[in-house]
């Protein structure tokens, strides 16, 4: 089976390429209805959706999700460190299936952008500068850690990314060729490429490969979901050589499986690779939430 195809990177729609800014997701030459509520809006989700979405309430979500013994999925994580940007809840069971069944790839770029404002800047290290010129810098002056920036319109002033532990690189989970074909783009690249916008952090789109395709891990209870995903992903000899840090990019986490396969396969290329997840949704079930809502009314509000 040729694998070629696996490393074709779609670029995203024209509409995109052309969007002159990515906070907000605005779009001067993009007046169309916002994905939630139909009214018309400059951006995808509009200001009230995206305000009721409360995004910036979820301080729970602030932190590494491994490490936190809430999630029944993530006790037998084989990755370090998990950041999510929401449950996957209402708005994003209405997104999500937008964004991977009704060829709606817009949605991928509000992820991406909502995933770095949310929760990027508040999870790593953050240095605030006053300079306004829109240069992306990728490295510290002393060259030790990333230093990545994106600009807070709000302040007018740029916002840097200084945490030694923030991922070299990205690679989002690949679809098999044929699912991709179907699809007309891979959502998490999608994602990825716009948290590399915004970041300056690299995506390597070639590094892992889905050689073999499995039917949709929805369909299937645990044991199946284990046999169907073994052996599916291939991983590169030689992409990841440079790196001791990605994070792998997803766009919703519901048994973890998949992620879990995929490290496996990396570490037995990479022994001693450090692999964070950036997932943008988490799936949770009706007890995770009870427990949150009495401990953390903020996201309620
Ligand atoms: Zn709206």
């Amino acid at each position: 089976m040729s694998h070629n195809n696996c490393t074709t990177t779609h670029r995203p729609s024209s509409r995109l390429d052309t969007c002159p800014k990515l906070f907000g997701c605005v779009d001067a030459s993009y007046i169309n209805a916002c994905y939630l509520c139909d009214e018309l809006s400059d951006r995808y989700i509009c200001q009230s959706c995206e305000a009721l979405c409360a995004l910036r309430n979820r301080s729970f979500l602030d932190q590494n999700l491994v490490s936190t013994g809430h999630y029944p999925q993530l006790l037998s994580a084989d990755f370090d460190c998990l950041l999510v940007l929401d449950w996957y809840q209402y708005p994003w069971t209405t997104l999500v299936p937008l964004l991977k069944f009704h060829k709606q790839a817009q949605i991928g770029k509000v992820l991406g952008t909502w995933f770095v404002l949310y929760r990027m800047y508040r999870f790593y290290d953050v240095a605030t500068l006053n300079n306004k010129k829109n240069k992306i810098v990728t490295h510290t002056q002393d060259n030790l850690a990333p230093r990545v920036r994106c600009e807070d319109t709000q302040t007018q002033s740029a916002l840097y990314l200084t945490s030694q532990h923030l991922p070299e690189a990205m690679v989002p989970i690949p679809l098999h060729p044929k699912r991709e074909r179907q699809r007309g783009y891979n959502q998490a690249l999608l994602i990825a490429e716009t948290i590399s916008e915004l970041t300056g952090i690299p995506v390597v789109t070639d590094a892992v490969q889905r050689s073999q395709y499995t039917k949709a891990q929805t369909e299937l209870d645990r044991e199946h979901r284990l046999a169907n995903l073994a052996d599916a992903f291939s991983v590169s000899l030689t992409k990841l050589g440079h790196y001791s840090h990605i994070a792998l990019v997803d766009d919703v986490l519901t048994t973890g499986s998949t992620l879990n396969t995929v490290c496996n396969a990396l570490y037995k290329q990479y022994p001693r690779l450090r692999i964070s997840v950036w997932c943008m949704t988490i799936a949770v079930d009706d007890t995770v939430v009870e427990e949150f809502c009495e401990k953390h009314l903020d996201h309620l509000q």
